[in-house]
């Protein structure tokens, strides 16, 4: 059995009294704040956000918060990765991108026209602020642009069912905070830092993608994402499809010759998304043998010597790589070249 510890603590990230438990298997604690959401932590993590500034611990109190709401688990935090999560794509560096934070929050709790979402005032990390007083001068400069609505009325603003404490008011957003926040959503298309690996599946490849594809991609300062479901082998489902729109460039790598990595190549390149071709020397070349299990029946056999690509690709350029070094090299450079 799991044995795990219950006990109150207060939050590393924002300093609210949270629930916190010990789970004595994986020695990392599960918090639940809530101003910051749910979090697993472990004793170096904590130990080491101890020792960032002040002034990074409520953003990443923000980013938790947001990982919360959008439904996505947050990553183990430990001494490592703290600098991994303070340079994310999703943290706001402006002002004014803390700003489309608070719309989005707004946006996220509203589900009819009109509909009163509260704000705590104490729960900060809605908008990746610094201080209830921050939130609250983020709220007036919403307001002052007509984006969203002060609920004036007693009667709508009683909070008595409702158990945290703090400050708390009612707002609505109003017809233009709802337009301003698709031209938000919008420019997050444009500026998306999401790369579409299309590849095959295998476990040789799986290798190369978890230690030289992803990192080149990383190390180019863009967000890799992979559909790693072998299920789906040559199927194109509904999930790929609405990634690659969400992507800003692909990159498919060739070897094995999958059907869905041409598909998802393809499906790109007709979108006009940038589009970088990658090939393990052996199977352009045509002179491997190798093994493969078959999809139908389970059973290894032969994939034939493959001696040319299929369809009219051998026009573009490709990257044609000799090992997983070479590889890492020639996709950063490429990726750094051709990507803005
Ligand atoms: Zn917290």
């Amino acid at each position: 059995m799991i044995k795990i510890k219950e006990y109150k603590e207060d939050c590393v990230f924002c300093g609210r009294q949270a629930n916190s438990k010990y789970n004595f298997e994986t020695e990392s604690h599960i918090i639940n704040c809530e101003n910051c959401g749910d979090y697993k932590i472990n004793m170096e993590g904590t130990s080491s956000v101890q020792t960032i500034p002040v002034d990074q611990k409520h953003i990443i109190a923000g980013y938790l918060r947001e990982l919360n709401e959008l439904g996505l688990e947050a990553p183990l935090i430990t001494s490592e990765n703290i600098d991994i999560i303070l340079s994310s794509s999703m943290i706001p560096k402006t002002v004014l991108e803390k700003l489309d934070k608070l719309l989005l929050y707004f946006e996220r709790n509203t589900t009819y026209i009109y509909q009163w979402v509260s704000i705590n005032y104490e729960h900060t990390a809605i908008a990746y602020a610094k201080s209830s007083e921050e939130l609250k001068n983020m709220i007036e400069a919403i307001e002052n642009n007509d984006y969203i609505f002060k609920c004036n009325e007693p009667r709508v603003r009683g909070f008595e069912n409702e158990e945290s404490n703090g400050e708390k008011e009612k707002y609505r957003l109003t017809l233009e905070g709802l337009s301003e926040i698709n031209e938000i959503k919008d420019e997050q298309v444009i500026d998306t830092k999401q790369c579409f690996v299309a590849m095959w599946f295998g476990d040789q490849m799986m290798e190369v993608y978890n230690n030289h594809i992803s990192k080149a991609i990383r190390d180019s300062g863009f967000e890799p994402l992979i559909i790693s479901a072998k299920e789906h082998n040559n199927d194109i489902c509904d999930e790929i499809i609405a990634e690659i729109r969400k992507s800003k460039f692909l990159v498919a790598d060739l070897t094995g010759f999958r059907g869905g990595v041409y598909y998802e190549a393809g499906f790109a390149y007709g979108l006009g998304l940038p589009v970088i071709y990658t090939c393990k020397k052996g199977w352009f070349t045509g002179d491997v043998e190798v093994r493969a299990k078959r999809a139908d029946t389970g059973k290894d056999v032969i994939i034939e010597s493959p001696n040319n690509l299929h369809f009219d690709i051998e026009h573009f350029n490709f990257i044609i790589w000799e090992d997983e070094e070479d590889l890492y090299k020639r996709l950063k450079n490429r990726i750094e070249a051709t990507i803005r």
